[in-house]
């Protein structure tokens, strides 16, 4: 099962919908948001192959990790750095989770929230 979020900012940013997790269909598929600070946008990528830079302006791309700020991806993963949605597995509720922020690709603030807004497959 995978969660739908969408990263909102109080600056006014707010990304499209981010399919996060993996999908019954492709089990060997873990998406993980990515934010590209360059064109001020978060999305996802897959796991395993994503791309480390952005497709549109080729800048390295960083992940979302819950210390709130940019890493690069083989940092994050070689720490193993943990992510608010791998409580999943739980039956906590999604709004008694930990708040969590994370740095704003626009505004560069420690403002942005991924809002929980269903599931997918
Ligand atoms: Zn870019
Ligand atoms: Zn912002």
């Amino acid at each position: 099962m995978g969660e739908i979020f969408q990263a909102e900012c109080g600056c006014g940013y707010r990304s499209g919908d981010l399919a996060v997790g993996c999908g019954m269909a492709d089990m060997n598929r873990y998406n993980v948001p990515v934010a590209c600070p360059v064109c001020h946008s978060v999305r996802v990528v897959e796991l395993q192959h994503s791309p480390r830079r952005c497709r549109k302006c080729k800048m390295e791309v960083y992940y979302l990790h819950e210390a709130g700020n940019f890493a690069p991806a083989d940092v994050a993963r070689v720490f193993r750095v943990p992510y608010p949605w791998e409580l999943d597995s739980t039956t906590v509720a999604v709004d008694e989770r930990p708040a969590v922020r994370y740095r704003c690709p626009k505004c560069w603030q420690m403002t942005l929230r991924l809002e929980s807004c269903g599931c997918w497959d």
